[in-house]
């Protein structure tokens, strides 16, 4: 919406406190400056991460008279560009990357602003969007440079913006999986099939021919992992981790796999990765459930076995690209989403806390008529 001066009037869903119901608010935005673009979204992901910053458990991101709009899977229309943005028009349908670093710092500016530490050293601001600036609960938002937008092509932006987050660290993870390059007779081991590990499930076929195996403890999950292509073993992971070694071991034949993805990243589920990766393999941990877990290992091991352990957050800038352009060109398998309007997003959050979403929650803005 336009409002008299040029500038625009945003309507958003805005958490004013920590852990209490997000309330309707507006606030305006100025025209878009040089290299800005103002993005109309028309769809945002709620995401796991969300429901902490909101519950407050990564430290406190609202204060009085300073609401924010949480959600950083972004994607919508670009509504206005300023002078020198030229890779999108307004029309053009996008979805963001929303891991903006500083700007400032080296690696800003060689595009790898998801390990910028810019805070630290130069005192400068990160700018991830629902975090340190307002998010897609917004129903415009301004992205400062067009290099963190990517085109959504014609997939509609409900289904495009879960890949922001959720896509994304999948993708990595796996590509970092990759990186001891597993052919058709390797194996990689998915431990953890709930929420972004089943999205890996799904598009380990875009970056790995190697063969799947999932560890999962809820029988459920472990169906639904069953049914993904290119899954050709599943293993029930309760009860002890040697036996689901034994399980792992003898199918592999023995040799145990070559690369593991660990969604959980408890310390049992890593050293179970451990103990499953074959001599000179790695394990990705992915999973932040062991927030207050210490790891305690025999150190020889990592010598003598040649094993590697590592870990992924999120994804870059140049992995989104790629993820997109398979997304677009519909090699990626669409991930599980759920669309609710924007009005209904703090039942959306009552549900995620209740562990009561399977797949994404998708919340939708009123004028997202002209999605896909
Ligand atoms: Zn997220
Ligand atoms: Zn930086």
């Amino acid at each position: 919406m336009q409002a008299a001066s040029g500038s625009t009037v945003v309507h958003a869903m805005q958490m004013t406190k920590h852990a209490g119901p997000l309330q309707a608010g507006t606030y305006s935005l100025p025209p878009p400056g040089p290299g800005e673009t103002l993005l109309r979204v028309e769809a945002a992901g709620l995401c796991h991460s969300d429901l902490h910053v909101w519950e407050g458990s990564f430290g406190k991101f609202v204060s009085e008279g300073k609401p924010l709009s949480l959600s950083h899977e972004i994607a919508g229309v670009v509504a206005a560009t300023g002078e020198g943005a030229l890779k999108f028009k307004p029309g053009d349908r996008v979805v963001l990357y929303p891991w903006l670093g500083c700007g400032q710092c080296k690696v800003c500016h060689e595009n790898d602003d998801i390990h910028c530490v810019g805070p630290q050293m130069l005192k400068a601001p990160k700018r991830d969007y629902g975090l340190n600036q307002d998010g897609g609960f917004s129903d415009y938002i301004m992205v400062p440079d067009q290099k963190y937008l990517v085109s959504s092509g014609s997939v509609p932006s409900h289904d495009a913006a879960p890949y922001a987050c959720s896509g994304l660290t999948a993708y990595s993870a796996l590509r970092k999986a990759q990186e001891a390059n597993l052919t058709a007779d390797d194996y990689l081991l998915v431990i953890g099939a709930g929420g972004v590990g089943l999205n890996a499930l799904m598009l380990a076929g875009l970056v790995t021919p190697a063969k799947v195996l999932v560890a999962e403890k809820n029988a459920e999950k472990r169906e639904a992992a069953l049914k993904v292509p290119g899954v050709v073993g599943v293993v029930d992971s309760n009860g002890s981790s040697k036996d689901c070694v034994k399980r792992i071991m003898s199918l592999t034949e023995g040799w145990g796999v070559k690369a593991v993805v660990d969604f959980v990243g408890v310390n049992e589920t890593i050293q179970l990765g451990y103990r499953c990766a074959r001599l000179g393999g790695s394990v990705v941990v992915v999973g932040l459930f062991g927030t207050t877990d210490r790891l305690n290992m025999p150190l020889a091991g990592f010598p003598v076995f040649d094993k590697t352990i590592r870990g992924s957050m999120v994804g870059t800038l140049g992995e989104f690209e790629e993820l997109m352009a398979a997304v677009r060109d519909g090699k990626a398998k669409p991930l599980p989403v759920e669309t609710r309007d924007i009005s209904h997003v703090n039942q959306a959050i009552q549900d995620l806390a209740d562990g009561k979403v399977n797949g994404r929650v998708v919340l939708t803005h009123p004028h997202a008529s002209s999605m896909l």
